[in-house]
C-alpha cells in the first residue's frame, strides 16, 4: 500500500509539473488606451500557445478597439504602419503578411478574444514586441513578447 500511495504521489507531481507550463496567457487593455502589461512571457517548450486578450472598458471597437499582434520586433513598425492602412474587418493587419506571427481580432469593451499560436513560429532569445495595430495605439501599446529565458 505504502508503494501504491507513493506512485501516485508522484504522478501528481508530474502532472503539476506539465500544468506549471507557462503556453496560456491572458493581456488586457482598457479604454485608456493601454495593456495591463508591458511584458509576456512564454515557456521556450510549448507546442501552442493560447493567448486571450480582454477589453475591460466600455468603448466600441470602432473607436477605443484592441487587438494583439505579435511581430519580430525588428519588423513591428513597419507591419503597424501597413496595418494602420487596412481596416477594422481586417484587425488592421496586412493580409496574408509573413511577418505577422499572431494575430487577434479587434475588439470592444467587455469583449474577450483568444487565439491559439503554432509555438515553433518562435525561438528562444529572439526579439519580438507584442502591440495593438489600431490606428494610432501601436506606439504606445506595446510591450515585450519573451519566448523561453
Ligand atoms: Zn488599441
Amino acid at each position: 500500500m505504502l508503494a501504491k500511495g507513493l506512485l501516485v504521489g508522484m504522478m501528481m507531481v508530474a502532472s503539476s509539473a506539465v500544468m506549471a507550463k507557462t503556453c496560456d496567457v491572458k493581456v488586457e487593455a482598457t479604454d485608456a488606451m493601454s495593456f495591463n502589461t508591458k511584458e509576456i512571457k512564454v515557456d521556450g517548450d510549448c507546442k501552442e500557445i493560447n493567448l486571450e486578450l480582454k477589453h475591460v472598458g466600455k468603448l466600441p471597437a470602432s473607436a477605443m478597439g484592441h487587438n494583439v499582434v505579435i511581430t519580430k520586433t525588428a519588423d513591428y513598425k513597419d507591419v503597424a504602419k501597413a496595418g494602420g492602412k487596412m481596416t477594422l474587418a481586417d484587425s488592421y493587419v496586412p493580409k496574408d503578411d509573413a511577418r505577422v506571427l499572431a494575430v487577434t481580432k479587434i475588439i470592444g469593451g467587455g469583449e474577450t478574444t483568444s487565439v491559439k499560436i503554432d509555438a515553433s513560429k518562435f525561438k528562444a532569445g529572439e526579439d519580438y514586441t507584442f502591440f495593438c495595430s489600431f490606428p494610432g495605439h501601436w506606439s504606445v501599446m506595446k510591450g515585450k513578447f519573451i519566448v523561453g529565458g
